[in-house]
């Protein structure tokens, strides 16, 4: 064997290696998205006087989420498709049903300060972190919104997974511009495909176990969550 002939053995040892290790990577990954509209039924979402209804919008771009990723061979659970009530217990549970999986809630945000804008994006612990981080930056890059960042939070739905899990708030309702967008087919489009985007990605990459669950302190429903029992 001569010594180029050693050279392209090497290389071609080290691709296969690469590979392998690619898709390593991947199977320590998931393979289902738990897609969760936030609110729905009686449950408006956002706050008392709101004129863009919450349940609505985030219902549209979790249905978009899901075509999209149906269409990228994800397979997806919904924790509701029509503008139903499902308690916080039962999403969760739902959830923790699935296997390789992760959580994804779409939300859109509200303050009783119109002037508050831009989008943000939770989780709850390490496990959720990475996944929580891609979402945030993804939608950004074809978003122009202001950059609120990932935040920790325990939301009841973060808190009671016990698979990965993110909330992402799309934009201000209360914000008479982020409103006028969260309105438009395209904005809801573009923010399910980035939010696809971020979980296709996250795919490729191995998530934290969640860790087990830190001792209790107050937990936070997602806003007016006036229903939890
Ligand atoms: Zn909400």
């Amino acid at each position: 064997m001569n010594f180029s002939r050693q050279i392209v053995l090497l290389f071609l040892v080290s691709a296969s290696d690469c590979l392998i290790a690619d898709f390593a990577k991947g199977a320590g990954s998931f393979s289902t998205v738990v897609i969760d509209p936030g609110h729905g039924g009686f449950d408006r979402g956002g706050i008392p006087g709101q004129l863009v209804p919450e349940k609505m919008v985030a219902l549209d771009t979790a249905l978009r989420l899901q075509k999209i990723l149906e269409a990228a061979r994800v397979r997806t659970v919904m924790t509701r498709t029509t503008d139903v009530f499902v308690p916080l217990p039962t999403r969760t549970a739902i959830a923790n049903a699935q296997r390789d999986a992760i959580f994804v809630s779409i939300h859109y945000n509200a303050s009783p300060q119109s002037r508050a804008h831009g989008i943000e994006t939770y989780c709850e612990d390490s496990a959720g972190a990475p996944l929580a981080a891609r979402i945030q930056r993804d939608i950004l890059t074809q978003v122009s919104a202001e950059n609120r960042g990932v935040k920790r939070a325990e939301y009841y739905v973060l808190r009671n997974c016990r698979i990965p899990a993110v909330l992402v708030e799309c934009g201000f309702l209360t914000n008479p511009s982020e409103a006028t967008l969260a309105l438009t087919t395209s904005y809801r489009l573009l923010g399910a495909k980035q939010i696809a985007v971020g979980v296709i990605e996250q795919r490729s990459h191995p998530l934290p176990a969640p860790s087990p669950p830190p001792p209790r302190k107050k937990i936070r429903p997602h806003r007016t969550m006036l229903h939890i029992p």
